[in-house]
């Protein structure tokens, strides 16, 4: 097990715009602010989502895709470095018409109808930084 201490450094709020791309214009925030360590949160609506489910037997991403409006009824994601570059890995829950509850691994390819997100700065003494992890096949942070 590996923890950094961490002290709160700049906030964000806003709004992104209607057909961006949700992973990709978060991701894109927080490279043009420099934050490499933080924590993301968000709510709105999307046109079409795009998550992953990770199979921990084949070590594969599946990609689940729903072609329809649904509500972002919570987003979570922290932002760290991969490859000397902030990262953002979210989760999202989405709502559809019927209220049921979808959700994973936020993939590129969900698409904002509308969403505001919070973005909270941390600094840190060290870095967290992604590297291969061969006991799970992802890209996760050190444990020691
Ligand atoms: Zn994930």
């Amino acid at each position: 097990m590996l923890s950094i201490s961490t002290r709160p450094g700049r906030s964000f709020m806003g709004r992104l715009a209607k057909g961006d791309d949700l992973l990709q214009s978060l991701e894109n925030f927080c490279q043009e602010q420099q934050i490499t360590l933080g924590e993301v949160r968000a709510l709105g609506a999307v046109t079409r989502a795009r998550v992953g489910y990770y199979d921990q037997e084949k070590r594969e991403y599946y990609f689940l895709k729903m072609d329809q409006p649904l509500e972002i009824l919570a987003l979570v994601g922290n932002i760290s470095l991969k490859e000397g570059k902030p990262m953002v890995h979210a989760h999202v829950t989405l709502g559809d018409t019927a209220g049921r509850a979808w959700g994973g691994h936020l993939a590129p390819g969900t698409t904002v109808f509308a969403c505001e997100f919070t973005v909270q700065e941390y600094q840190a003494d060290q870095a967290l930084a992604r590297q291969d992890d061969p006991a799970t096949g992802l890209l996760l942070w050190p444990t020691s």
